[in-house]
């Protein structure tokens, strides 16, 4: 049954109204929703190396209006959490997805575009982005719309929080630029770009 017809017998039930016991539901069983989360003091700080910014400008330059994905390797440093080593893994993608056909081992941090211009993680983001990584950066319009850090909560379970960012340049910007084109050029090669064609159905005269 269409959903809409499922709806529209719903509106058409006359519903009686009960009181139920409320002990009658005591069943002994402690539902714990969510979990304590401890106290942060202001959000991680998350350094984006620019050799890593700019391979995903390049990507961006060279591809168009698709998404695309990046690897990098994140590390704790002092009270800095360090992006750096862009690299691009095999991966097909359109204009509103990406698929990795051949992970890369190593990478705790994942850069990845919304050409939408849609500037948060989607549902489908969580679950098979970043739920991989320990870091994961969203590109939109040739920067960087968002920062998030998987932090481990007291209870065992797995958070992503909105990090702060700055970029980070270590020796020459030259260098670093050199460094991410490189990574995007060489990258390049293991990226299917999928494009959809649409056109008007063929009038079938019937
Ligand atoms: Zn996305």
């Amino acid at each position: 049954m269409p959903r809409s017809d499922f709806k529209s017998k719903l509106s058409k039930i006359d519903w009686y109204w009960y009181e139920y016991d409320d002990d009658g539901w005591d069943t002994g069983v402690e539902i714990v929703r969510g979990c304590p989360v401890a106290r942060r003091r202001g959000a991680p700080i998350v350094l984006v190396r620019w050799s890593v910014l700019a391979a995903a400008a390049r990507l961006e330059e060279l591809l168009g209006d698709v998404e695309f994905l990046l690897y990098a390797k994140a590390r704790k440093n002092g009270k800095y959490i360090v992006v750096d080593e862009p690299v691009v893994p095999k991966q097909r993608v359109s204009y509103a997805s990406v698929t990795v056909e051949e992970p890369i081992h190593g990478t705790n941090a994942v850069l990845h575009r919304h050409p939408s211009g849609l500037a948060s993680f989607s549902d489908v983001d969580d679950e098979h982005i970043n739920a991989n990584n320990d870091v994961s950066i969203l590109w939109v319009d040739g920067w960087v719309a968002k920062v998030a850090v998987k932090v481990r909560l007291p209870c065992g379970a797995y958070e992503l929080v909105d990090a702060r960012w700055a970029p980070l340049v270590v020796g020459s910007i030259e260098d670093e630029e050199a460094a991410g084109a490189r990574a995007a050029e060489e990258g390049i090669k293991r990226i299917t770009v999928q494009r959809w064609y649409w056109w008007p159905k063929e009038r079938s005269g019937r």
